[in-house]
């Protein structure tokens, strides 16, 4: 099987795993040994087989399905894809879930009509197949609170914006890269911050930092999924792209299933796909 050599670290090390690594606070029995390791060469991962048809697919949006677009707002979805998923639904049973940081709505607006089942706001909202919606993680009190402060952090700064998702709150900072450093620090002390009523995680992105409620992930999402129809008894497969999906990828591996990284960094995932245009091949030759 090819081995792509991951050897070269993403620009800024916080972003590819996290100032706050999701592995540090899984709730999984134990993250693969090789996350401790600093050698790159613990890095290198094998394409992944084929795709069986016995599968439940879990995937990632942005970065994984779509390119990233100069702004959250601007992705759209191309024929390719339009043509590709509900194919792949067919295929696989309809056993398939996207599992992203996005919201539900905004994923429905993205994919019209599609109707599949999502895991939106990195696990903290789900609507299983069967279309029943599960709202987790109550907002803490602070809510309101924590997005007046965001709002008037971003004001302050050319280039950066602020998405109200619901459950989580989205700082983005693709416009403004240079302000990654000042924006970890000050979401950092905002969120330990006692008038914001606590409960609260970060979870960095590429260009972006959000604050979501803790307790939920997209590992969480994972494991509901393959409790239920049509996923219970299928072998699960994961495709992501950054430093949240590691959570999806302790998740399947714990059940034995398919972890795939899509482009470089650090991973626990098995396997590893270069890029979206890598992915669509892959999921391609499943049909
Ligand atoms: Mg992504």
């Amino acid at each position: 099987m090819l081995q792509w050599d991951e050897s070269e670290d993403p620009p800024n090390k916080s972003h590819a795993i996290g100032l706050q690594s999701p592995v540090a606070n899984m709730s999984f029995a134990a993250a693969p040994a090789t996350l401790a390791s600093r050698d790159r060469r613990s890095y290198r991962r094998p394409t992944p087989p084929p795709l069986a048809s016995a599968s439940a697919l879990f995937l990632d949006i942005d970065g994984t399905l779509l390119e990233f677009a100069d702004s959250h707002s601007g992705a759209r979805v191309d024929a390719d894809l339009a043509d590709m998923m509900p194919a792949l639904m067919r295929k696989l049973g309809g056993a398939i879930a996207f599992i992203t940081g996005r919201g539900i709505a905004d994923v429905d607006q993205l994919f019209p009509g599609l109707h599949v089942p999502v895991a939106g706001q990195h696990g903290c909202e789900r609507r299983s197949a069967d279309g029943t919606l599960h709202m987790h993680a109550p907002s803490p009190p602070g809510l309101l609170r924590m997005r007046d402060a965001l709002t008037g952090f971003a004001a302050r700064h050319h280039g950066l914006v602020v998405e109200d998702k619901g459950h989580t709150l989205a700082l983005h900072y693709r416009q403004a890269p240079q302000l990654a450093a000042h924006v970890h620090r000050t979401l950092r002390a905002q969120i330990k911050d006692a008038s914001m009523g606590g409960g609260w995680r970060l979870q960095p992105g590429k260009g972006i930092l959000e604050v979501k409620p803790e307790g939920r992930d997209k590992g969480t999402a994972i494991l509901d999924y393959m409790r239920e129809p049509p996923f219970r008894g299928r072998t699960p497969a994961f495709i992501g792209d950054d430093a949240t999906d590691e959570y999806g990828f302790a998740a399947v591996a714990q059940l034995g299933g398919l972890a795939v990284k899509v482009g470089k960094g650090r991973t626990t995932a098995r396997y590893r796909l270069r890029d979206v245009a890598a992915v669509r091949r892959w999921l391609r030759a499943a049909l």
